[in-house]
């Protein structure tokens, strides 16, 4: 997880579904991966100003790995980027600033959320109702060559302001320069805002940013968590940062792996003399969330309860495993009818699978990761070889005379090589021979899936192609099935193909790429992201 939510991890993780589903991931400001898109973030940005003149962007560049604002500058034009040798070392996102945050009491605040995903598979995520508005502590102002560098003003990390000479500690939930979430959207309630949609988008945000995160989530769980062994096997408290534009909307900043769950801080008490001090604010949040979920991940914990003395904490802790029924009305339900109906109610709210109706459509991509992992053969491992890449092509059915296992060959070489060669995986080697990540497998599958269904978009490519390879390996299974069980049965009989309008016998296949002339393709088909001229891959081969 720590791995996954690094910035230039989880703007992969994103881009990839706003190529996919460009409306729907519009709360995850444009961003770019330097050093390697440098020259598209420069060329991109040249053709934003040329088209509209009177554009007069910021961009916010955050080095990768980073916390708490550390390294952290905004830059007026793409040739201020500090791209001189510390960048080599340490990749970062160059970012559009968003100018127009909404403002409370003149400043500039974010919202930390604490979420809960309890379970990969069945996907399984829970939002706390409350959570923490940290506020800068210089009046903002949109963004200009003069007051640039003002982190202040710029920045609302807790640990940048906590040294600004205005930041007010408080001990009232509503003031001060850390408050509730809540209290903020009481403030905006009272003044006439729709705070109901506010939490409606801040939710379908959160859904859909783990969803990004999910198809790569996977492929790691796979090969460190042994398969079939029951219960629940690990969660994670994330910390979701999203800042709300002055029209209200929420933009997403980043996702903490390890949040703070710190409920005290320091206080000077004379110079150099420091006091740990109780916090409401974090408490009034933060201890809700981690009691919640040891609730919710310790299923077990009430048959342990019935086997101990009834000592009066252990009768007030029973009482409130009433409330694990979960948050499905759980809670309203059993805290009225309890007499000891003081119990604070479940600060967890459950939103998926809840309204995975409303978000199944967008899980393309752990389709395409469901498929990478089924080839990717030995436990443990993260990375397709070249073999596995060819049996996937094989009992899919995708190879044909016009794609031949020479071209599928050139394709694994061609995006595996580019992809080991950005570098971002420290782990391993740089050839090609690493083997084939989950992203450069997500690229080969939308780059077959363009050629194959032409004319579509690309999410309609993309779900045509996953169809068809699911329907070719089921029909795979079943005849395994039926031969392990020593039955003879022609496969085109015993399985029905499904009813999407797909070519399905495989003498009909369109040709996916040209013999001759693959490797050209592959670079048009990479185009769909980057221009030509300006490919990250390119001159990198
Ligand atoms: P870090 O992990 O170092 O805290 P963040 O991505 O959270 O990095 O950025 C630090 C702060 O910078 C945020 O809390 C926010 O105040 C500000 N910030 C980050 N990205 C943007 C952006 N695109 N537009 C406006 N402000 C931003």
């Amino acid at each position: 997880m720590t791995e996954m939510v690094r910035k230039v991890m989880l703007s992969r993780a994103v881009r990839t579904m706003q190529d996919l589903f460009p409306v729907e991931y519009n709360f995850y400001p444009r961003s770019w991966i330097l050093p390697e898109e440098f020259p598209l973030f420069v060329a991109e940005v040249r053709m934003m100003k040329e088209s509209d003149p009177s554009w007069k962007p910021t961009f916010i560049v955050k080095p990768d790995g980073g916390c708490q604002g550390d390294g952290i500058y905004l830059i007026k034009d793409p040739s201020d980027v500090r791209l001189a040798g510390s960048l080599q070392s340490r990749p970062a996102v160059v970012q559009e600033y968003i100018c127009k945050p909404l403002l409370v009491d003149k400043l500039k605040f974010d919202i930390r959320l604490y979420v809960l995903l309890k379970s990969l598979e069945p996907l399984e995520i829970y939002i706390a109702k409350d959570g923490l508005s940290r506020f800068c502590t210089e009046p903002y102002q949109e963004p200009t060559l003069k007051n640039l560098h003002q982190v202040f003003m710029h920045l609302t990390n807790y640990s940048l302001n906590i040294h600004s000479g205005n930041f007010i500690h408080s001990d009232n939930v509503n003031t001060g320069s850390k408050r509730t979430f809540s209290s903020i959207l009481c403030r905006l309630s009272s003044r006439g805002a729709d705070v109901k949609k506010v939490w409606s988008d801040i939710i379908s945000l959160v859904i859909k940013t783990i969803i990004a995160l999910t198809p790569e989530l996977k492929v790691y769980y796979q090969s460190d968590i042994p398969a079939g062994k029951p219960g629940p096997t690990c969660f994670q408290i994330l910390g979701f940062d999203i800042l709300l534009m002055k029209n209200l909307k929420p933009m997403l900043l980043e996702v903490n792996a390890n949040p703070s769950m710190r409920i005290e801080h320091e206080q000077e008490l004379s110079p150099g003399v420091f006091e740990n001090v109780p916090s409401p604010v974090d408490e009034e949040v933060k201890v809700a969330v981690i009691r919640d979920t040891l609730r919710l991940v310790d299923p077990h914990k009430k048959k342990r309860k019935d086997t101990q003395s009834q000592t009066s904490e252990h009768v007030s802790e029973t009482r409130e495993d009433l409330l694990d029924a979960g948050p499905a009305g759980g809670p309203e339900y059993e805290t009225s009818k309890n007499p000891e109906a003081a119990l604070p109610s479940l600060c967890l709210k459950q939103v998926f699978p809840k309204y995975a109706k409303q978000f199944n459509y967008l899980r393309l991509v752990d389709r395409v990761a469901a498929l990478f992992i089924r080839f990717l053969g030995v436990k443990g491992t993260t990375k397709l070889g070249p073999t596995g890449f060819r049996t996937f092509i094989r009992n899919c059915k995708l190879s044909n005379s016009n794609f031949s296992m020479a071209s599928v060959d050139i394709l694994y070489i061609d995006i595996t090589r580019r992809w080991n060669s950005m570098g971002f995986d420290h782990k391993e080697s740089v050839t090609f021979l690493a083997g084939m990540c989950l992203q450069a497998f997500v690229e080969a599958f939308f780059c077959l899936a363009q050629k194959k269904y032409k004319s579509l978009p690309l999410h309609e490519q993309v779900a045509s192609l996953i169809d068809f390879c699911e329907y070719h390996l089921a029909a795979l299974d079943e005849k395994r099935l039926l031969c392990g069980r020593g039955v003879v049965e022609r496969r085109g009989a015993a399985v029905t193909c499904p009813t999407d309008g797909l070519e399905v016998t495989p003498a009909l296949h369109a040709p996916l790429l040209n013999r001759t002339a693959a490797a050209g393709k592959l670079a048009d088909c990479r185009s769909h992201r980057y221009p030509a001229a300006v490919s990250p891959g390119a001159g990198r081969d």
